[in-house]
């Protein structure tokens, strides 16, 4: 049988090498004895698995000392929620930019928690708004956006500069995918199952004085400082999507970091643009700046040949190409763990379907 390429778009393939670490080690971790799925979150084993990953992560992304990395859990869509409860009190409001479902789905919820102003929607048009066309508000409690919309395939070409106010990306499937200077972020977060890990948990990077800013009445999982203040172990923390989180860390650091990640991404993608740029057959309805390196959704000519697409795709090993409903046709989701031999096998499948069907 011909390699299996997976192009979910999350959870999605994770590389084979931390799969098979993992396999390695799983019922017995480095002579422990037991499974880190069977170890106390307080113990010594889990406490240096836990440490190092956040070591790894701090220096593949060069976290300033400002800041502290949560390990989490809820998805990003608890952050939805999670960045208003704790920022939002501050000025009764805040900043949003949609620029797709994503974008959607966290201002309705921060709208439960004060006055939100989309200060840019181009969510129907794939395209992110022009740098020119920000206007903040002087007294938003922090300006929020998708850097990467993962269904629609938009990719924003800039990072906003909102001066003072603080900037809250949620980079659940862009994280990891290039260099990206922190130091412009008040909150990073998202969740892992696009480019970091399994499902299960969240990545929160926050500036140390966005913390202690919730009223009374937030829960305590919902607190940044309570979660902050523990370590991210206020409760048990998602022990083993932590551990295979540190595992894709120390792959990245081994694979060349995330300036050798950006160089093969954006290849990959470029590679697949140029594949359907050049034929009449398939389409992308992403502005030119602002596509996707990690999603990329394509259309076929004639849709009533869809289902033969994904069937034959299947059959070749290229699996999960099935565009968002709410976009249709395909999408390739090419993160980290996808080989280049991945994408040119998909590729060379487009070639060949659109010479047998066009
Ligand atoms: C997948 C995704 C989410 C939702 O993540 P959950 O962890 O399922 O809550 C939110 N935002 C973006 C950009 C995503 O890609």
């Amino acid at each position: 049988m011909s390699r299996i390429y997976n192009f979910s778009a999350g959870p999605a393939a994770l590389p084979e090498a931390v799969l098979k670490q993992a396999q390695d080690e799983l019922l017995d971790w480095h002579g422990a004895g037991v499974s880190v799925m069977e170890m106390s979150h307080r113990g010594k084993e889990f406490m240096s698995i836990a440490a190092q990953a956040e070591a790894d992560l701090r220096e593949i992304m060069a976290i300033p000392d400002n800041y502290k990395v949560l390990f989490l859990q809820g998805g990003a869509s608890s952050q939805f929620a999670m960045v208003p409860m704790n920022l939002m009190g501050r000025t009764g409001k805040a900043d949003y930019i949609n620029t797709g479902s994503w974008s959607k789905k966290a201002i309705a919820e921060a709208k439960r928690y004060g006055e939100v102003n989309v200060i840019a929607d181009t969510a129907a048009d794939f395209k992110a708004p022009a740098e020119s066309d920000l206007q903040f508000s002087a007294d938003a409690a922090y300006v929020h956006y998708t850097p990467n919309e993962t269904i629609q395939g938009v990719e924003f070409p800039y990072i906003p500069d909102t001066g003072e106010i603080p900037l809250v990306a949620d980079m659940s499937s862009t994280i990891l995918s290039r260099p990206v200077d922190v130091s412009k972020f008040g909150i990073i977060y998202a969740g892992a199952q696009k480019n970091v890990g399994p499902a299960g948990l969240t990545l929160v990077i926050i500036r140390e004085d966005l913390i202690g800013h919730a009223p009374d009445s937030c829960p305590a999982m919902m607190n940044y400082q309570i979660h902050a203040d523990n370590g991210s172990m206020y409760n048990t923390p998602p022990t083993y999507a932590w551990y295979l989180a540190g595992l894709v860390f120390k792959w990245l650091k081994e694979n060349g970091g995330l300036d050798v990640m950006a160089v093969v991404n954006e290849r990959k993608a470029e590679s697949l643009y140029n594949t359907i740029d050049d034929s009449g057959f398939y389409a992308n309805p992403v502005d030119p700046e602002c596509r996707s390196w990690m999603n990329v959704p394509f259309t076929l000519a004639n849709p009533d040949l869809d289902g033969k697409f994904l069937e034959e795709a299947s059959a070749k090993g290229l699996k999960s190409l099935k565009g968002h409903r709410s976009v249709g046709g395909m999408r390739a989701s090419i993160y980290n763990a996808m080989p280049e031999e991945g994408v040119q096998a998909l590729i060379a499948f487009m070639h060949e379907f659109e010479k047998a069907n066009a």
